[in-house]
Parts: structure tokens; C-alpha cells; sequence
């Protein structure tokens, strides 16, 4: 069935009326998919990915996003701090990307998960879960990362809303609130001196003994920031707003939120499984032309970097599309 096959289609059933203009755009594109060979395969339609169709799209190079929609940020209700977009949700601004990016003939969507790649005689030989294959010159991951959640009864359910990890995404949202910093050492050291300027009731909850030197003591004294040395057992909490922090010992405290920073994962065993190598903190490791050390390969946004927003996944992507036209175009004039 052509593309404009499947419009009339949808025009004949009456969907076209029916569908917001992003989501007709998306129908097209996808009832298109007729043709598994391409020139980049990008693994991880996000912000990342989006972004880095964006710039491929608009260089005419035929290019296939790859995407299972479940980015990390999707519970949090508001996005901030990217610039025009202050104040979206995240589903919001991703629409916005895609309907625009959607309109790249060259581009095309495919929703669903990539399960394996290996390369194949100088290409990449991309399956779906559903047993698809698609092939490519050039691949890219932004596949983002898999937050792990703590045992912590209720962490999952306030996890964006009001148990966060960043304050520049949502430090300005829960200023002068009761605040809660789990963490311990130099990282939560770190976050204080972040936090106190949003919020001077600031308490750190450090589960094990303090990891603080004598000069971080003295500091976190002078800003009258409270350590407790208890471990959190549970959160209670009404629709995600946190209420107050259950210790392990049964006594708790009242907080408004907390700032927490938890272990991650990839998605996918993809990259490895190509050989990329990772970073200490297990990022896939990429030089600053976010190329993997796997030639062809390329990596953007969270999965290969620890500066984790929206903005530094777009600019990832936008640099990433950058070089590989450069070098598509290079191998082929
Ligand atoms: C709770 C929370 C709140 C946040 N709030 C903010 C904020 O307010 N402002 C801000 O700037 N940043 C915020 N961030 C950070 C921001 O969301 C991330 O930096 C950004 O989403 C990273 O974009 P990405 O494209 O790299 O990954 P993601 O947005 O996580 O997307 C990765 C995509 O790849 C797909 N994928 C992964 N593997 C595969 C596969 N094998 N096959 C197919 N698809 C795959 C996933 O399904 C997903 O759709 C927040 C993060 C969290 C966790």
C-alpha cells in the first residue's frame, strides 16, 4: 500500500478527522514502512533520537527511528528547564518533535522494541521483537536509560512528582519546601550546595553512617542543614506527593520531597553486545564526536552522558545527525 493508499484509507474510514494532526502524520508514515534498507537506523525515538532525525530528515538521508515509547521521564507531569518547551509534559513536547520530524520524507517510524544487531558485511542488521530486520550503513543508539528503583515501598509511585533526581529540572517547582536529600558523601555534599538556594529547610538522610570530612561538616553546620543517619524503608505519600519518610527503625520524619539519585540500566544488550565499551559508570562510551568505539556505531543522549535533560539529549542528537551526513556524505562524493 502507498502512502497516499493509506491516507485515502484513513480519510475513507474517517480516522483523518478523528486523529490529531501528529498522530495522522505518524499513521501515514508507519502504514509506509515498505522498504527495510536504509542509510541510518536509529534505535530510540526519543528526544535523543528525534533530534537526530531532525538533522537527517532535513539532509534527505533515508533513515529508519526505531522506537518501544517509554521514556524515562514519562511520570513526571511537567518537563522544565528546555528552552521554549518550560513547563510541557514530556509526552507534549515529544508530539511537538515528532509531527515536525514526521514531516521528512526520508524518515520513517517503526514502533516496537529492537532486540538484537549484529553487523553484517559492513552494514548493521537490526531485529525487532517481532522478527523484523532492517538494515543499515550507519546506527545509532539513544536509547536512553532504565532507572532501577530502590525497595523503598512508595519510591516508584513519587519518583518525578515529588521524589526527584535533578534540580534543574524541578529544583524551582519545590523551592522553599521541606527537602529531603537521600544520599550520601560527596555526591549529597554536592546536591546541598545546589539545593540550599532553592530551599533552606534541607535535611540529608545518609542510610548508613556519614561519609562527610571535617571541613563538609562544618559547611553543612554553618547552613544549618541537618543530618539523620537512618535508612528510608518506606514513603508515605497521597498520589505521588510525598508526606513523610519511614525509617527502618519505625520512627519517621515529615518532608515535602526529596532528591534522590538511584542505579540505572540500559534497555538493551545491543551496544554491548557490538562491542561498544562503557564508562566506569556505565554509560556507553563515546568521543566528542559521539562516536562508540565501535565504528559506525553512535550514541546520544542518556545513554552516553551523566548530564541527564531534555536539552543536552536534543543537542546530543543534533551533533550526532551532523556527523554522520558528514560522513555519508564524504563516502559518497
Ligand atoms: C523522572 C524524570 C524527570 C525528568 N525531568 C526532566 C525535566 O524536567 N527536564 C529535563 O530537561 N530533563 C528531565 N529529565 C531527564 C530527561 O527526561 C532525559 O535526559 C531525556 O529523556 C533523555 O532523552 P533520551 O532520548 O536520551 O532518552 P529517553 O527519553 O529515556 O528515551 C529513550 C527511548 O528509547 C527507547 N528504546 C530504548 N531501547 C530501545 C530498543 N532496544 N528498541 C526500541 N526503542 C528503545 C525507549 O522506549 C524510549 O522511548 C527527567 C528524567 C526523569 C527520569
Amino acid at each position: 500500500m502507498t502512502r497516499r493508499d493509506s491516507f485515502k484509507l484513513l480519510e475513507a474510514t474517517g480516522l483523518a478527522l478523528v486523529l490529531p494532526q501528529p498522530l495522522l502524520l505518524f499513521a501515514q508514515k508507519n502504514n509506509s514502512m515498505a522498504h527495510t534498507e536504509f542509510e541510518v537506523i536509529i534505535i530510540g525515538g526519543s528526544y535523543a533520537g528525534l533530534s537526530t532525525a531532525l538533522t537527517l530528515g532535513r539532509s534527505r538521508r533515508k533513515t529508519l527511528l526505531i522506537d518501544a515509547g517509554q521514556p524515562c521521564n514519562q511520570q513526571t507531569p511537567h518537563s522544565h528547564n528546555f528552552l521554549t518547551q518550560d513547563g510541557m509534559t514530556p509526552k507534549d513536547i515529544a508530539d511537538v518533535a515528532k509531527s515536525q520530524v514526521a514531516k521528512y520524507p526520508s524518515v520513517h517510524f517503526y514502533n516496537g522494541f529492537a532486540n538484537s544487531a549484529k553487523r553484517s558485511q559492513e552494514k548493521f542488521e537490526i531485529t525487532t521483537s517481532n522478527g523484523e530486520i532492517f538494515i543499515a550503513k550507519k546506527l545509532v543508539l539513544a536509547t536512553g536509560i532504565k532507572d532501577l528503583m530502590p525497595t523503598i515501598t512508595g519510591f516508584n509511585e513519587c519518583w518525578g512528582i515529588s521524589v526527584v533526581h535533578c534540580p534543574y529540572c524541578h529544583g524551582y517547582e519545590i523551592r522553599n519546601k521541606n527537602t529531603a536529600i537521600i544520599a550520601n558523601g560527596e555526591h549529597a555534599f554536592h546536591l546541598a550546595a545546589l539545593v540550599i538556594n532553592l530551599t533552606s529547610k534541607v535535611t540529608i538522610i545518609t542510610a548508613n553512617k556519614d561519609q562527610f570530612n571535617e571541613h563538609q561538616l562544618k559547611i553543612l553546620k554553618q547552613n544549618n542543614i541537618r543530618i539523620i543517619e537512618k535508612d528510608v524503608s518506606a514513603i508515605r505519600h497521597q498520589n505521588g506527593q510525598l508526606k513523610s519518610l519511614i525509617f527502618k527503625d519505625a520512627t519517621s520524619e515529615d518532608f515535602d520531597c526529596a532528591y534522590a539519585s538511584i542505579p540505572f540500566e540500559l534497555h538493551s544488550n545491543i551496544a554491548a553486545s557490538l562491542g561498544c565499551e562503557f564508562t566506569e559508570h556505565g554509560h556507553i562510551k563515546v568521543n566528542p564526536m559521539q562516536k562508540t568505539t565501535v565504528e559506525g556505531v553512535f550514541a546520544c543522549g542518556d545513554n552516553s552522558s551523566p548530564m541527564r535533560s531534555v536539552a543536552n539529549a536534543v543537542q546530543g542528537g543534533n551533533f550526532t545527525g551532523a556527523v554522520i551526513n558528514n560522513e555519508l556524505s564524504k563516502e559518497s562524493f
